[in-house]
């Protein structure tokens, strides 16, 4: 058992695109399914290790133009009354319409959790969507690109939530259980989980670099001893911990799977792992194993990390074992600077997850990284500062006419993402873009998460 999710709103911002994606293969057994009538599509979902029921309200595609409101209003009625949490999706590029607006009031009257999503958010023709949304007064919108699978994550995390609270629910009502997890745990050794959302890491590294050595340390041996949570299936790997007092849920690669004795796949499968628990995390934790650090396989999974948008820790294993370590950090930095430029101010941390060296230290730069991914700065104190910057070294003139940026605003967070308006976006050198994303990163003390700046012309 576990919660139901509706997706509402108008017809054509991709309702039915999402279902599709969060149904899979299942689809063609949906629409057999008896009891569900043919203006309610109901199928059981998955999205990483999450499971849940998904309603969507297709059947409005059918509807002509003036029966459309009042069916509409009592399809949405009828989804959001069989649902735990609303999903209500706006077409990012067509922006907020009337139509959104009445779906709006709807939801704000009758749901109790509503998570919003503005579609088709993939490139730039979405962002003044995205930053429309707001005006819903719905929260932070999740941009979504149903049809290409983008923003799946910032939905996972936000259905998090929603599943704990399912599940508490299910163990209040349900008298005897046979979950023995929170009975079996030491008592005195782990503290008590709060209620707060778990942070997610992923700990990614090359076979060997201390992965589960290091995961083990975390969340403490015997604990491990009782294997990952069940429902974990082969596609992501994860643990609910607290480590040193925040909740956080660890995504793993391949060294779980090693312990789950499936030993032979472990070479081949720990790229494409990888990849997924890259997908799903928050901050990426990169392991490097001292001896060897910054192989090819590294380099790569830490851009993916930067292009997926992450914050990005990397920590450098089997420190114990190193003798000269001032010259050996000093030349790691040097590497790092080198190699993954596109990661400039990301902390480098030195650990062993043997003896547990240095995971306080590791601890706080994955909180750190947190934060400064989340970071909002206001629409007021971005303008001042770009006023500032234009003055200190004036935007380029690409034959004879000068680039003008008018006014500046972050459109999200997690990480941060700003628009700039300005003439002639596509003429904008990157020259003049990087230096606008080093003006961000050090004057708003963001170091080490992706930037993300989109140039846009006016109308
Ligand atoms: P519904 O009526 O809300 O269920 O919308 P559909 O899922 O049928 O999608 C309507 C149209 O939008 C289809 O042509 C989809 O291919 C398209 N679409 C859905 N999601 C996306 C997206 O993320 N990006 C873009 N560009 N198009 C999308
Ligand atoms: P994984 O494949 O990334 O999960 O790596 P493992 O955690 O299985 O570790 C690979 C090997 O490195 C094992 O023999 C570990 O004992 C060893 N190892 C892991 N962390 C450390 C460390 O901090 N110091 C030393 N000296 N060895 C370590």
């Amino acid at each position: 058992m576990s919660f139901t999710l509706a997706i509402v709103g108008r017809p054509n911002v991709g309702k039915s695109t999402l279902f599709n994606r969060l149904v899979g293969k299942k689809l063609a057994l949906v629409d057999d399914q008896p009891g569900v009538t043919r203006d309610l599509r109901e199928g059981e979902a998955r999205l990483g290790d999450l499971r849940f029921t998904v309603i969507d309200t297709a059947g409005l595609e059918d509807a002509t133009d003036d029966s459309l409101q009042g069916r509409m209003r009592r399809l949405t009625e009828r989804a959001v009354d069989m649902a735990d949490v609303c999903l209500f999706m706006i077409d990012a590029r067509a922006g907020v319409t009337p139509t959104d607006m009445i779906f709006a009031e709807i939801l704000r009257k009758k749901s109790a959790h509503v998570i919003l999503a503005a579609n088709k958010g993939e490139g730039a023709a979405a962002d003044a969507g995205v930053i429309e949304a707001y005006s819903l007064g719905l929260g932070e919108p999740i941009r979504l690109s149903a049809e290409h699978g983008e923003g799946m994550n910032d939905l996972f995390v936000q259905l998090l939530p929603v599943e704990e609270k399912f599940k508490k629910l299910a163990e209040e009502t349900a008298p005897e259980t046979d979950v023995e997890l929170d009975e079996d745990a030491d008592e005195g050794a782990v503290p008590k989980p709060t209620n707060e959302k778990p942070l997610q890491i992923a700990v990614v590294g090359r076979p060997n670099a201390g992965k589960s050595t290091l995961i083990n340390k975390i969340i403490g041996e015997d604990r491990l001893l009782t294997g990952p949570e069940a429902g974990i299936t082969r596609d992501a790997i994860s643990l609910r911990t607290t480590w040193n007092d925040t909740p956080m849920r660890i995504f793993d690669t391949a060294g779980m799977r090693k312990k789950a004795k499936v030993q032979d796949k472990v070479e081949k499968l720990s790229v494409s792992d990888g990849l997924r628990a890259v997908k799903f995390a928050e901050v990426v934790v990169v392991l490097l194993d001292a001896a060897i650090p910054f192989e090819q396989q590294d380099l790569r999974i830490a851009d993916l990390a930067e292009r997926e948008g992450r914050a990005v820790v990397v920590a450098v294993n089997k420190w114990d074992v190193e003798d000269a370590k001032q010259e050996k950090l000093r030349d790691l930095k040097e590497a790092f600077g080198r190699l993954l430029p596109q990661l400039r101010g990301a902390p480098l941390i030195t650990v062993s997850a043997k003896t547990g060296r240095g995971l306080e230290r590791l601890h706080d730069a994955i909180l750190r990284a947190y934060d400064v991914w989340n970071r909002r700065v206001t629409t007021a104190q971005l303008n001042r500062w770009l006023t500032g910057m234009l003055e200190q070294h004036p935007p380029p003139a690409p034959q004879g006419k000068r680039i003008k940026l008018r006014y500046m605003t972050q459109a999200k967070s997690r990480p941060p993402g700003f628009v700039v308006m300005c003439s002639h976006p596509d003429k904008m050198p990157d020259s003049y873009s990087r230096y606008l994303v080093n003006g961000l990163r050090e004057d708003f003390d963001m170091p080490g998460t992706p930037i993300r700046l989109h140039m846009r012309g006016q109308g």
